[in-house]
């Protein structure tokens, strides 16, 4: 599944081939995605892009009278190409542009998703309650501990709380958690200040280098058999059951939390 790292990747890779181009034509072949792609799709057309830009997971494509949304879902991508390429499998929706390049939605599961919106993207109902982007000045460790107060549930599904931070996902929680030495299920409200400052600087860490990494794929955008910045991770605890820890060299644990698997060293992490 694409995380935050791989859309800001694929927000790198498509930018440049659509800011400053007019849109010619919105080619949708199949409007069935998470949600049916709405009409409104079709005011793009003859529109000139502004910006491309990412919050949480959404692509956000301005345009000068509104704009278009994107997300990738679960097994969504983009890439570069000519119009006139024959559609893979999957090519679900053509963005063209007059200047004779198209950015090419692909998603195998249909659970990605091309919306419209009409002012602010902010105010878009899947935007509007978002917490703090990581990366940004808003993330601290303070922002962590006060809204953690009282909370009873395990630190990893707080900080995989999308109201509470964006695009902490499975894999980057459990390797934040480690980095700071905290065990996944600890109560969120028993996790101390000092602690928080440590996880909030390992999700950045984490989440940041990820992107330097994803950095390196960028010129499959525009070479026709690109997998689009989806990059294999140096990963400390994720998906390492049973090997040893880098720190401590005791097996690492799996345990379900949240519905989800969590790779942890139950020595290194309180
Ligand atoms: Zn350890």
């Amino acid at each position: 599944m694409p995380e935050l790292p791989e859309v800001e990747t694929t927000l790198r890779g498509i930018a440049p081939h659509l800011e400053g181009q007019t849109i010619s034509g919105l080619l949708v072949r199949n409007p069935s995605l998470r949600w049916p792609v709405p009409p409104e799709v079709a005011r793009a057309e003859g529109q000139r892009v502004i910006l491309c830009r990412r919050r949480a997971k959404y692509l956000l494509v301005e345009l000068q009278r509104g704009g278009l949304m994107i997300h990738l879902g679960m097994s969504g991508s983009l890439r570069v190409c000519d119009p006139g390429d024959r559609p893979r499998k999957h090519d679900h929706v053509d963005i063209v542009m007059d200047n004779g390049h198209c950015v090419r939605f692909n998603d195998p599961r249909r659970f990605g998703a091309l919306l419209w919106w009409d002012e602010q993207p902010e105010q878009h109902a899947l935007l509007r309650n978002l917490g703090p982007e990581p990366l940004s000045a808003e993330f601290s460790g303070s922002h962590l501990r006060r809204l953690s107060r009282g909370r009873k549930g395990a630190v990893k599904n707080f900080i995989m709380d999308g109201h509470i931070v964006v695009g902490v996902g499975n894999i980057y929680a459990s390797e934040a958690l480690f980095m700071s030495g905290i065990h996944p299920a600890r109560p969120a409200g028993r996790v101390s200040a000092a602690r928080y400052e440590a996880l909030a600087a390992a999700i950045r860490d984490v989440l940041a280098h990820a992107i330097r990494r994803g950095g390196t794929t960028l010129r499959d955008f525009v070479n026709s058999d690109g997998n689009p910045g989806y990059f294999a991770q140096e990963l400390l605890v994720y998906e390492r059951e049973g090997n040893p820890c880098f720190r401590c060299q005791t097996p690492i644990r799996r345990r379900v939390i949240g519905q989800r698997s969590s790779y942890y060293c139950h020595r290194c992490q309180r």
